[in-house]
């Protein structure tokens, strides 16, 4: 376990290579999850926040990795909050039943979070153990009937975990690797606790994704990774695993569904090697200059949207945003958006951060019940990328006669009445 809170990464997180070049630089944040009261906000421990890519296998991580305990041990995130995640779950366990279960199948969930993903494997017909290290989520999954160690996943876990309850025939890790501090133990530690004919499911967010639709704010400490299916398939031969197919979902805005086992099931040859040509010949995902164009893009959203908020200023409109989600400290930040306390409150609809501040600044997040009786005259969509929704919804209640303009921030900033 590292012992400084934060740390510079000399090297490649899979292949271990030490050629790895600088290709985006996000300054310095608070850590994008630490919500707390208003005093403890604004001295919130600042970390850098950069970009690197391997020259080696093409994999993109951060600059500088973060000691999880400092994100993980209160964690705010629940996967039940949002409707559309809590539908993605539910649609990925129906598939994972349908295509490879058995009754009675053993199945473990690293970072099982709220339980959610878990509860929707029938509890008399699997045998459910999740893994979390956020003791304050422990009690919503006990409720459900499943058991829960709350802990990280390494590989000295895990031989606790086979001590107690032997192997397993499906295990799966959703948004949890690009957290992990090492990747190669956690992998040890699946394959020690995969049965030989199991299965290992892992869904991480898709660095093409972030590429095409620009969701830089995807980007804090939590995140370690940026993955792509090539780095991925030679990491995994590393622990003579197999990938036998793969999926790129829409969850959290593009994300890479892995589908490995230790020995080779029905491979989906030709889909993967497409996808491999794909991501160097057309995504150019190993190219700098793809990153520069990138850096390029945002940049210039940011010069535009500052100039926005000045001129908002000057008329004294009263400004507040919705979506306190852990990305909007990254936008909030590297665009620099709060410079003259241009923004009042945050809205959000998670009760657990509704009262607490947004990291690093003194914006106060309550309940969007309020947003109703607070004479508004702009909302900045934060969750810009599910802005027409959220929109939708807030006109929906919104009287007829408030004048409520809202500002969609990125990738273009754009104002609707
Ligand atoms: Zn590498």
């Amino acid at each position: 376990m590292q012992k400084k809170d934060c740390v510079l990464l000399k090297c490649c997180r899979l292949c271990g290579n030490k050629d790895i070049i600088r290709v985006f630089n996000l300054g310095y944040t608070p850590l994008a999850n630490s919500y707390s009261n208003k005093n403890v906000s604004s001295k919130l421990k600042k970390y850098p926040l950069g970009l690197n890519l391997c020259n080696g296998c093409g994999h993109l991580q951060l600059s500088h990795s973060v000691k999880p305990e400092k994100m993980f041990s209160n964690y705010l995130y629940k996967t039940n909050t949002s409707y559309k995640n809590f539908l993605h779950f539910k649609n990925y366990a129906n598939k994972i039943k349908k295509k490879f279960s058995r009754k009675g199948d053993k199945i473990l969930d690293i970072a099982s979070n709220d339980g959610t993903f878990l509860n929707f494997f029938n509890k008399k017909k699997f045998f459910r153990v999740g893994i979390d290290p956020a003791k304050n989520l422990k009690k919503l999954t006990t409720n459900k009937g499943i058991i829960q160690i709350d802990d990280f996943f390494t590989e000295k876990t895990s031989f606790k975990i086979k001590k107690k309850y032997q192997k397993f025939d499906i295990i799966t890790a959703n948004h949890v690797c690009a957290h992990v501090e090492n990747l190669n133990d956690f992998f040890r530690g699946v394959k020690n606790l995969l049965k030989d004919d199991g299965i290992f499911i892992f869904e991480v967010s898709y660095r093409g994704s972030v590429l095409k639709k620009n969701t830089f704010d995807t980007i804090y400490h939590e995140h370690l990774d940026y993955h792509a299916l090539s780095p991925i398939s030679k990491f995994i031969k590393k622990f003579n695993l197999k990938l036998f197919d793969f999926e790129i979902t829409e969850a959290q805005g593009g994300s890479l569904r892995v589908y490995v086992s230790k020995n080779l099931r029905i491979r989906n040859k030709k889909k993967i090697k497409n996808q491999l040509i794909k991501e160097k010949k057309i995504y150019k995902l190993f190219n700098i200059n793809t990153y520069k164009i990138f850096r390029e893009k945002i940049n210039n959203c940011k010069v535009q949207l500052q100039r926005i908020l000045k001129d908002f200023d000057k008329k004294n409109y009263n400004i507040a945003g919705y979506g306190a989600a852990a990305k909007t400290t990254t936008l909030l930040n590297y665009f620099n958006l709060n410079k003259n306390k241009t923004i009042k409150f945050i809205f959000d609809d998670n009760k657990l951060k509704q009262g607490l501040y947004l990291p690093g600044t003194q914006i106060k997040i309550l309940d969007p019940r309020y947003l109703f009786q607070e004479n508004l005259d702009i909302l900045i969509i934060f969750a810009w990328n599910y802005s027409d929704i959220i929109i939708k919804n807030i006109k929906k209640k919104l009287k007829k006669k408030k004048s409520l303009k809202f500002l969609v921030p990125f990738p273009k900033p754009k104002i609707l009445k």
